[in-house]
């Protein structure tokens, strides 16, 4: 558990920790999930003696699109610490890459106000 003082001293770090969590959870979807999904579905071809293997990639590539889209909605999808609106979308516009709060302005990773 953190001790009060260190949340007092850095009251951002535990929403910029979940975002870090997201991020990291985006990246392992994205890489790891395609192979992973091709890997299934050679295993289930074989298990139901499927004819092709193409009969039994498209559901789990797109079980994989359905995974990457859903953590990079999660990852897109952060709320400013110090404001509180999206932090990534402005009000025309939407930029993953911000370095900065659409809003407030505050430092992607600042842990102080
Ligand atoms: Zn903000």
């Amino acid at each position: 558990m953190t001790p009060p003082e260190a949340v007092a001293e850095e009251p951002y770090a535990a929403a910029w920790s979940a975002h870090r969590g997201r991020e990291r959870t985006l990246i392992i979807v994205m890489f790891l999930g395609l192979p992973a999904a091709i890997l299934l579905s050679i295993a289930v071809g074989f298990l139901v003696q499927a004819t092709t293997l193409e009969s039994a990639i498209p559901p789990f590539v797109a079980l994989w699109g359905v995974g990457v889209g859903l953590a990079a909605w999660r990852h897109g999808s952060l709320r400013c610490p110090r404001c509180g609106r999206p932090f990534f979308r402005g009000r025309f516009y939407w930029n993953v890459y911000a370095g900065s709060c659409m809003h407030c302005q505050l430092p992607k990773w600042s842990t102080t106000p």
